[in-house]
This record gives C-alpha cells, sequence and structure tokens, in this order.
C-alpha cells in the first residue's frame, strides 16, 4: 500500500501522511485533490507527493477524492514548492494559488443545457411519418431537420411550441432531447476581425530571432524586450507565440490586469482566434471555470490574463511573454505574495520554456538582470509607424501660480494647447491619478478636517453623488453640509481629483464632449469598453482619467496628453516614487501621437527639476537608470539588494508594536551580520480598518538563507488571536 503526502486547506505548513486504500490505488497522484480524516472531521487537502512508507506508525486512509475531480499538473506541483520556499509562505497557499477559486470551491460546473436533436430514425422515416404528425409537431420536426440539433428552449421558443410538442416527437421516436456541456462564452458578443503577421521592421526582426533561437534551443533564456511605446512589441509577441505554437507548444502572456482592455484581448483573437484564452477578473465564475477547463483539456493553446494565469494548466509550455513587465501590479498583495513576473522567470526554467520580458521601462530589477547578463536585452528603439516621439514639455506650476495670483489646475499653456486641438478635431488625454473630487473637507472656523475613524486618513469627497469616501476601506457617508465639529456652514473642499478636472474642463471648454475613466464610474466592463469606443470613434474630444487609460491603449487621433500633477506619484515614501513617476510618466506620453500627426505631451509640475521628469522629457531610459541604479546600490535598496518585510497588524497599538519588538529579539541574534534591519516602526500608513501597522525591514544577505530562518522563527510561531503577521519578500512598496 503506498502511501499520499497530503497538504490540507488548512494553512499549518505541514504535510501529513495518509494511506492510499486500494479502491483508490492508481487514482490517487500528485496534484490529487482528497478528502482525508483530521481530527474528529475531514478536510479537503491536496497529494503533493507519493512514497512507500511513513515512519508514523498509524496512518488513517484517505477518505475518497474531491468531488470536483480538479487536478493540479505535477509541473505546476513543483512550482509551487519553489513559490512557498522562495516567497516564505505556508506551503498550502502555495499549492492552492495553481488552482482558480472557482475549480477548487467545487460549487461551479460545467453548463449543461437540454438539446433537441434528430434521433436516427427520423431521417429514415420522414416520409412515412410526417402524415402522423400535428402542424406544430411538423413545424418544429421540420425547422430540427433545417438547422441542426440546438437548445431545445431556442427551438421552441423560435417555433412558438411549447416543450411538450418536443416531447411528443421524442414519444413517436423521432427526436432525442440530450444533455450536452455548453461553453460559457465570453466572447460570444464580440466580433473579432482577423489578422495576418506584419512585415516586421530591422529591429522587430532582430528582437524575434532572439526569441526564436532560444524557443528552438529549449533553453528557457529570459530576453529583456525594451521597446519604446509604439515599437511594435505586440506584433513580436505575436509572431513568437506563432513559432512557439509551430513547434506544437504552448503560450502565457500576462498583462496587468489594467491593460487588459478589449483592445489587447482582441489582437491575440485577431490572429490565434479561439485558439486563446483570456482570463481577466472582469469574467463571472462559470465563464472562468469553463476556461480553466479548456485549457486543462488542451483546447486552448494560449492564455492572456493578468497575474494568476500564470499557472495556466499547460503540459507543453513554450513561451512566457510578460507584458509591461515592470507594472507593480505583478506582485499579489495577500499569502502567496508572489511577483508573477519573477515567478515566470522560475516557471520558464522548470519548463525550458523561454520568457519574454516587455516595456518601455523596464523595472530596475531586469535591468539590472540584463546589464549583468543574466537576462538578454533586446532593443526597438524606434516607433515603427515612423511616428516622431511625442515631444514633451515641463510647465513649471510653481511660477504658474505666482504668475496667476493661486494654484492653478489647467496651466494657461495646457489650456492653449487644449484648445487648439479642439479646434482642429484632434483629440486629448487628460491625466491625474487620484479619484473623486477633493481629497480634503475641511472647516474654515474650527480647522475640523473630516477623516476616516478606522484608517486616520481624510476623506474625499464625491461631489455627484454627494458623499466622502475613504479610499483605503471604502466607507462612505453623506457630505455633511456644516461642519460636524462647530456647526460653521463654511467648509472647504482641497485637493484635486478627476471629478473636480472634468468639472472645471467643462467650464473652460464648454463645447467639448468630455468623459471620465476612473474605478468610480467604471464600475463594468462595458462601462469601460462603452467609453473607450466613443473615444476612438471620436465621439469624445477629451478623456479624463487615472491610471485606468495610461496602459496600452491605442488611439491615432489623439495628440496632445496632459499630465496635471507629476508629483503625486514623487511624494511617496517609497525608494520606488521616482523610478515608478519615470515609468508612469513614459507609459502616459507613449499614448500621444499613435497616428500621422505628432503628439504633445505637457506635464505639469512643482519640480520641473527631479531627475524622473527630466529624464523622461528626453525620452532617456537609460540616462535615468544610469543615475537611478548607483543610488539603490549606495542606498543598499532593491535591486541591489533583496528586501523582506514582516508586517504585523492588530486593533492594539501597542499589542501590535510588542510582538514586532518580540519578532524581532527573536531573529535578532540569528540573522547573518550583513543583513540591515530597520523597525520596527509603524507603516507609513498607520493604520487601516481599525488594523493598526507595524513593519520590520530586513535588507541584505541572502536571501534564500534569511527565508529559512524566517520560515522558522516567524512562519512557525504562533501569534495571539487577533494579531496578524506576514512575511513580505521582495516587497511592491514600502507602504
Ligand atoms: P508597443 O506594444 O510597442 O507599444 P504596438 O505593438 O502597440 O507597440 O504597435 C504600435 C502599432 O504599430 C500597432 O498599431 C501595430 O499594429 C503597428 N505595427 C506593429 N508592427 C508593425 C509592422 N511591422 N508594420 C506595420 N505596423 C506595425
Ligand atoms: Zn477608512
Amino acid at each position: 500500500m503506498a502511501v499520499a503526502r497530503v497538504v490540507t486547506d488548512l494553512g499549518l505548513d505541514r504535510e501529513f501522511d495518509y494511506l492510499v486504500p486500494d479502491s483508490l490505488h492508481g487514482q490517487v497522484r500528485p496534484g490529487s485533490r482528497v478528502v482525508v480524516p483530521f481530527g474528529s472531521s475531514t478536510r479537503t487537502g491536496y497529494v503533493v507527493g507519493l512514497k512507500e512508507r511513513s515512519h508514523y506508525p498509524r496512518l488513517k486512509p484517505i477518505a475518497g477524492l474531491a468531488s470536483d475531480g480538479a487536478q493540479i499538473p505535477v509541473n505546476l506541483l513543483r512550482l509551487a514548492d519553489w513559490l512557498a520556499q522562495y516567497y516564505c509562505c505556508p506551503r498550502e497557499h502555495a499549492v492552492r494559488a495553481m488552482l482558480p477559486a472557482v475549480v477548487r470551491g467545487g460549487q461551479v460546473r460545467s453548463k449543461r443545457r437540454a438539446f433537441a436533436c434528430l434521433a436516427p430514425a427520423a431521417a429514415q422515416q420522414k416520409g412515412d411519418v410526417a402524415d402522423s404528425l400535428t402542424p406544430r409537431q411538423r413545424r418544429l420536426l421540420e425547422a430540427l431537420i433545417r438547422q441542426g440539433s440546438q437548445p431545445l428552449a431556442d427551438l421552441c421558443q423560435a417555433n412558438g411550441v411549447t416543450s411538450a410538442v418536443a416531447k411528443a416527437l421524442v414519444a413517436k421516436g423521432l427526436v432525442v432531447i440530450e444533455d450536452r456541456v455548453v461553453a460559457r462564452d465570453p466572447f460570444a458578443e464580440d466580433v473579432v476581425l482577423p489578422t495576418t503577421p506584419l512585415n516586421l521592421s530591422a529591429e522587430q526582426a532582430a528582437a524575434l530571432a532572439a526569441i526564436g533561437e532560444s524557443l528552438a534551443a529549449r533553453d528557457g533564456a529570459v530576453i529583456l524586450l525594451q521597446g519604446v511605446t509604439g515599437s511594435g512589441k505586440t506584433e513580436v509577441y505575436l509572431q513568437a507565440i506563432q513559432h512557439c505554437l509551430d513547434s506544437g507548444r504552448e503560450a502565457i502572456v500576462l498583462v496587468p490586469e489594467i491593460a487588459l482592455t478589449p483592445q489587447t484581448c482582441e489582437r491575440f483573437r485577431g490572429r490565434f482566434g479561439d485558439r486563446v484564452s483570456v482570463m481577466h477578473s472582469g469574467l463571472s465564475d462559470g465563464e472562468r471555470f469553463d476556461e480553466w477547463t479548456r485549457v486543462h483539456q488542451g483546447r486552448a493553446a494560449i492564455v492572456v490574463g493578468a497575474r494568476s494565469a500564470l499557472f495556466a494548466p499547460f503540459q507543453n509550455l513554450g513561451l512566457i511573454v510578460v507584458d509591461e513587465e515592470h507594472e507593480s501590479t505583478y506582485k499579489q498583495e495577500e499569502s502567496p505574495r508572489y511577483h508573477a513576473r519573477d515567478v515566470a522567470v522560475v516557471r520558464g526554467k522548470l519548463e525550458h520554456a523561454t520568457v519574454v520580458l516587455g516595456s518601455a521601462t523596464p523595472s530596475l530589477e531586469s535591468y539590472q538582470n540584463a546589464l549583468n547578463g543574466k537576462y538578454r536585452r533586446v532593443l526597438l528603439t524606434h516607433r515603427v509607424d515612423h511616428c516622431e516621439m511625442p515631444t514633451i514639455e515641463l510647465v513649471d506650476m510653481t511660477a504658474e501660480a505666482a504668475m496667476q495670483g493661486q494654484a492653478q489646475i489647467f496651466s494657461r499653456r495646457l489650456q492653449a494647447l487644449l484648445e487648439d486641438r479642439l479646434g482642429r478635431g484632434e483629440q486629448t488625454i487628460l491625466f491625474l491619478n487620484r479619484r473623486g473630487y477633493a481629497t480634503q473637507f475641511m472647516c474654515t472656523s474650527c480647522g475640523f478636517v473630516a477623516a476616516c475613524p478606522d484608517c486616520e486618513t481624510s476623506y474625499t469627497y464625491h461631489r455627484r453623488d454627494q458623499m466622502l469616501c475613504c479610499h483605503l476601506c471604502g466607507r462612505i457617508l453623506q457630505a455633511p453640509k456644516t461642519c460636524p465639529q462647530c456647526g460653521n456652514p463654511e467648509v472647504r473642499y482641497s485637493g484635486v481629483g478627476t471629478e473636480k478636472i472634468e468639472v472645471v474642463a467643462q467650464i473652460l471648454f464648454p463645447r467639448a464632449v468630455i468623459a471620465r475613466m476612473d474605478s468610480d464610474n467604471m464600475t463594468t466592463r462595458r462601462s469601460y469598453s462603452d467609453t473607450l469606443e466613443a473615444f476612438r470613434a471620436g465621439r469624445v474630444h477629451v478623456l479624463i482619467g487615472t491610471q485606468m487609460i495610461a496602459k496600452g491603449l491605442h488611439f491615432p487621433n489623439c495628440t496632445l496628453v496632459g499630465v496635471l500633477n507629476a508629483d503625486l506619484g514623487l511624494r511617496l515614501p517609497d525608494f520606488r516614487a521616482s523610478e515608478r513617476t519615470f515609468q508612469l510618466l513614459t507609459q502616459v506620453a507613449g499614448r500621444a501621437g499613435r497616428g500621422e500627426r505628432a503628439g504633445h505631451v505637457v506635464v505639469q509640475t512643482y519640480s520641473p527639476y527631479h531627475p524622473a521628469l527630466q529624464f523622461a522629457l528626453q525620452h532617456d531610459v537609460d540616462g535615468f537608470y544610469g543615475e537611478e541604479l548607483p543610488d539603490r546600490v549606495a542606498l543598499g535598496f532593491p535591486p541591489a539588494t533583496h528586501m523582506v518585510m514582516i508586517h504585523v497588524r492588530g486593533p492594539e497599538p501597542a499589542q501590535v508594536e510588542a510582538t514586532a519588538a518580540e519578532i524581532l529579539a527573536a531573529l535578532q541574534p540569528r540573522l547573518a551580520p550583513e543583513v540591515k534591519v530597520s523597525g520596527p516602526l509603524p507603516a507609513p500608513i498607520a493604520k487601516i480598518r481599525g488594523q493598526y501597522r507595524y513593519q520590520i525591514t530586513l535588507r541584505g544577505g541572502n536571501i534564500r538563507t534569511l527565508g529559512r530562518l524566517l520560515r522558522e522563527a516567524v512562519l512557525a510561531r504562533r501569534f495571539a488571536k487577533d494579531i496578524e503577521v506576514a512575511v513580505d519578500v521582495d516587497p511592491r512598496s514600502l507602504l
């Protein structure tokens, strides 16, 4: 009898041995989901391996296979092992991440519908039986002969009869009703025009050749495709995928959730049709289940999706593309706290798949890996369409305020250019990475500032809804008409968000059609694609938005981009603030002038001499990194070292602080001398949803050694009930 090593869904970070009963012999394999007795109840778990015997004397047998029959492919089990080790998370969390929740849950199943089909007998005896049919029965039968099998309900409805008529035909042996699985197709309504491969530019061809070389060698190489916006990276991906499919293998394309627009999906579906499976958060559970099943059964060869699409259950993977690889949304913020780009590199190594990391502005991590030869860098330096790179100009808002007597939302320069574009029938995008109307509600008499009691952060005012909203926890309340503290009716709203930009722009440009896109008003996939379509079709002249509009969109008639406040991101207390601002500006600027006319970008700022802005102005990616990288090295920040954060959270600040101190005290004697420790300190956002937040930051040393230590000293420890402790390896921010 064999023994199975099982991890349960309890998050205990332990394996348990169970006997495989004879009745399940051959069915229980690594990756199987099983039900096991656990204490006095049962649990579901995953088999992570089989062995001959266990050193535990009395083993219980596995009770059965989980009813959903879900199975994790062995290659993904290996990846989960790596994930758990590296990211220092409970094994169960890593294993669970390999299956989407809908597949794990067992509540969602394939959709079945009753189909009416012609019985084999019907075809032969058509002439004879027709006489014995009522007119309705005949109508139905004829429709079925003409149109072929179809869902029973549709057939009856189209012919104006009830299902009793069909049943009568069944009784006569002319029709069969079958239960069939139908796919819930998320694209049922979309029409996609097929595309054919374009003739590549010399640079594109060189990039494709580099990828092709690795595909042929099956060496799992990583290629950093650094191409300016509009240089045709996507076309390179498409042709590389074609090579991969031609060699009989599958491909995964990761895009940041925010860039997973209908426009992006269309480009892949236009080339590869229904061999493409798209996974994004807009899918219903049923659609998600069907898409996963389709991939699992080998009926799709390409998966396009956000972060978790990386775990697509392919068996014969040839290529992984990570588009916009610098995007911080590739980092998952709950356990397992993995970075999809880095895990993609590991999956590539394990399965000998080529990994392509694409970006106009690579992360410093990947940039450094290219410099030190771990990744191979390929450059696309020109826009394909021979368009010029857009002209970027900075407007010093301090000078602007001095000139006009007070702080301005629109500089005179931006106003004039916008007016000009409206006159010429060209379009404009205005970008501000902050939603809402005003970011502060303050009483002019007593100075009261309305703030969320759970997060100690000031409320954002949403004017259309007359609401105050906490952007950290989502708490909303009616905006008071007078000061809640002193009753003064004079309250001031300050700090500008996209909603205010929309109002002000409409006053300045009364005839312009203006639309806004942020997560406040784009709550459905429809509203999102409708707004984009309206802009693309030219029905909207000015599009205002948050980072939602910064990525991957392509509008030939948009010749002006205004960045209303470039300083927002620069002021964040984070060592990546400068890098992020540089990347975002370059991306936003890339939205301008993607057609025949040159683009113009106006960046409004109070810090015009900041290197992130100055280098973005020159489109000088290497120049910026050439300054930023030595700074990181000098200060000992990633990518020069690895960083690990330990988060401690709980409702009582003193208890949170004490726990953090205890953790550090236990760790410190065992830390390698080169590891730099800071904290425990309150996090920059010190409280969210009533939870106080402390953090310890560790930098330097060997990440694997550190990981093993953290596993023993933090993960294995038990803490007070309402204290939450998390280890975050390679954190995405310091907040
Ligand atoms: P990137 O992803 O680098 O920003 P895109 O892939 O969006 O660039 O390419 C920009 C535009 O150029 C797209 O409309 C694309 O269809 C077009 N394009 C890409 N490669 C070629 C080519 N070789 N010849 C002609 N047009 C191309
Ligand atoms: Zn709050």
